[in-house]
């Protein structure tokens, strides 16, 4: 990876580390021609809001895992339809599903971590959905998980899905907002959400891995609660957390 870029993206870290996140989002689509948010049906939803309030054309794309609630789908198409553009999806490679479903049947991860689902049904699509691009936006913010994700950047070169030809720049606009900034942004701006945060769900995810939570628990422990907390990142961003934006 050419020194330039790391230099470039630095500058970027540097200049936008406390900047709001629709500057973040704004400068990410100045910069790059090839960058999408990647938006997985939940309180990430404020950075298609931020973005449609820009007014200027954006990308956003989903996972479909083919084990989403019933509830996420049909919000997905609630967003989509909102907002008026065109939501892009990335599937599991069938093939793949259906080697490891034979095999080991369609709940494998209770028995042996969810790594091996996630991989097939989501890094797998990912990586192949981020080969397209420059640049990603996510909503991952650090008090999702002061364990995994107490270090993310506003802006970092991607350590799990760069190349030594293709970096790849991730940004995290959302990276030091609070739950609370989050849900206030979307109460003020009327925000579309997932209706399953009513009742109860804080961070969600695929059906048979993603919980309510009772007042007062951590929202990472509605996700692959039967693991311990170490193990929850699903290999989406694991590789991300611990890397300096020099
Ligand atoms: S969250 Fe659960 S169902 Fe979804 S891909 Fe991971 S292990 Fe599989």
């Amino acid at each position: 990876m050419s020194s330039s870029r790391r230099t470039e993206v630095a500058q970027l870290a540097r200049r936008l580390a406390d900047a709001h996140p629709q500057q973040v989002l704004e400068e990410a689509f100045q910069h790059f021609e090839q960058v999408a948010i990647s938006f997985s049906g939940a309180e990430d939803v404020v950075l298609v809001d931020m973005a449609a309030q820009l007014g200027i054309p954006f990308r956003a794309f989903s996972l479909d895992t083919g084990r989403l609630h019933p509830e996420t789908y049909r919000y997905l198409d609630t967003v989509r339809e909102h907002y008026g553009f065109d939501l892009e999806f990335a599937f599991p490679d069938a093939a793949e599903v259906e080697s490891l479903v034979n095999a080991k049947g369609l709940s494998s991860f209770l028995a042996d971590g969810h790594k091996e689902c996630c991989q097939a049904r989501k890094v797998a699509p990912l990586k192949r959905k981020l080969a397209g691009l420059d640049a990603w936006i996510t909503g991952q913010r650090r008090d999702q998980s002061v364990g995994t994700r107490g270090e993310v950047a506003v802006v970092e070169l991607d350590a799990a899905f760069s190349t030594e030809t293709r970096p790849l720049v991730k940004f995290n606009p959302l990276a030091a907002w609070s739950s609370a900034a989050v849900w206030d942004y979307i109460r003020a701006n009327d925000v579309p959400y997932n209706p399953l945060h009513a009742r109860g769900f804080i961070s969600i995810g695929c059906e048979p891995c993603t919980r309510a939570v009772l007042p007062n628990q951590h929202e990472r422990e509605g996700r692959w609660w039967w693991e311990t907390a170490a193990d929850k990142e699903c290999g989406l961003h694991a590789a991300n957390l611990r890397v300096v934006n020099d």
